[in-house]
């Protein structure tokens, strides 16, 4: 019999699972361990795979000046297509106006079940380090205690450092660590494929838990706002990452929609852009991609680039604003635009880490944070959504990176 191929597998896997939660529920958790397992297992590889291929990329392009050129590109492709996507978040609420018009009865009953959940978001959003803090972070008072705790940003730091340092030794030095890095980085590979495979299991498990525990029944209850966000983020993850890639990273962006799909099953089931890093990493490579960019690009995009969580909190604000009554001018706009782009910064690649950042967008408006009760029902599918536009975003802008910086060869 021949063999039905793993991409085909993982969306079975995904089928699966919705149809699972439906049919029983609540009931459905019993195979949730079955897809935290695989959580686990991939959020296990992602320190030591970020860390490994970072050092060896970095010591591969052999020149701190290139590594500041991709620095640089891949810096501006970030902040563009944030800003893109904010806008068009805005555009679409804007205009669709999916707060007007809200029943009461509705509004009420969301507050009470949500209050005490907002209110921890909120508290928690509080304690969060301003942007001075969180460039300080940046560097690790301890390399171990880095690892240990998984804090990416200090981890991509390490590598960076160390990477380009071994560059700067002499080469009968380096060369014998640089070999066993690279025997270290393929073990690691090899680990990625194995846990791959357990992929279809691992999705079914996790889509089946959150579709029993949410059900898709609670869309309805914010039915236009839900449709605002998932259909701006279906409209900006195929439109804006088809022209970047066919006109800047010159592929054919069939060809690359069809290399990342896997990547996107899992970001999509998973809700972290960290736990799709080591698979994101491998499917850009059949676009050409090598461990070089990816290794740089992909893993500082999934702490820092995140196009689909910005658009959502675009939407999420006005819809709030619309629900108090308030209209937001022109300055106002223009402040959510900034302070989404430094909120989608600050969130981790983690489930739910937009929501809590989207209290920092609030804040600097003036819009009630309690409105965050209001739209944390339909938050967790949402999340899946956005981390799904979030890692496209990142695979999308090593294409274009890497297609940049081999011109310049
Ligand atoms: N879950 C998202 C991610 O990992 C972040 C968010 O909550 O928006 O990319």
């Amino acid at each position: 019999m021949k063999k039905i191929p793993l991409h085909t597998q993982i969306f079975l896997g995904l089928v699966l699972g919705v149809v699972v939660g439906l049919v029983f529920g609540e009931k459905a958790q019993l195979v949730k361990p079955i897809g935290t397992i695989f959580l686990r297992l991939i959020t296990m590889i992602v320190v030591p795979l970020v860390l490994i291929s970072l050092m060896l990329g970095t010591a591969s392009l052999g020149d701190i000046r290139k590594l500041g050129r991709i620095g640089a590109k891949t810096f501006i492709y970030f902040v563009i297509t944030t800003v893109i996507a904010i806008s068009l978040g805005l555009g679409l609420a804007n205009t669709i106006k999916p707060g007007i018009g809200l029943g009461e009865d509705v509004k009420s009953q969301l507050y009470q079940s949500y209050e005490s959940e907002a209110e921890m978001g909120v508290s928690q959003m509080e304690e969060k380090p301003t942007l001075k803090d969180l460039l300080i972070n940046i560097v690790p008072e301890n390399p171990f205690n880095a690892l240990v705790k998984g804090d990416m940003l200090q981890v991509i730091f390490l590598a960076l450092l160390f990477g380009m340092v071994l560059t700067l030794i002499q080469k009968d030095k380096s060369k014998p660590l640089i070999d066993i890095l690279e025997g270290v980085n393929d073990a690691i590979i090899k680990v990625v494929h194995i846990i791959m495979k357990l992929a279809p299991y691992g999705v079914f498990g996790l889509i089946a838990a959150v579709i029993g525990q949410y059900g898709v029944d609670i869309l309805m209850t914010l039915l236009k706002y839900s449709l605002v966000v998932i259909g701006g983020l279906f409209l900006y993850t195929f439109s804006v990452n088809s022209f970047t890639v066919s006109f800047l990273g010159k592929i054919n962006p069939l060809r690359f929609f069809k290399a990342v799909k896997d990547a996107m099953v899992i970001a999509f089931s998973t809700s972290s852009s960290q736990a799709t890093l080591p698979i994101a990493m491998e499917n850009v490579e059949d676009v050409g991609v090598t461990r070089e960019y990816s290794s740089f690009v992909i893993p500082l995009g999934a702490t820092i680039n995140m196009d689909g969580t910005a658009l959502y909190q675009g939407v999420a604000a006005v819809f709030i604003a619309q629900i108090y009554g308030m209209s937001l001018g022109l300055t106002q706009q223009l402040t959510i635009v900034l302070m989404a782009v430094l909120s989608s910064v600050g969130a981790a690649g983690v489930p739910s880490a937009g929501i809590i950042t989207l209290a920092m967008v609030l804040k600097q408006i003036g819009i009630p944070l309690e409105g965050i009760a209001l739209i944390l029902g339909v938050d967790r599918i949402l999340d899946m959504c956005r981390t799904t536009t979030n890692m496209v975003g990142n695979m999308a802008c090593s294409v274009v990176v890497k297609q940049l910086e081999s011109k310049n060869k």
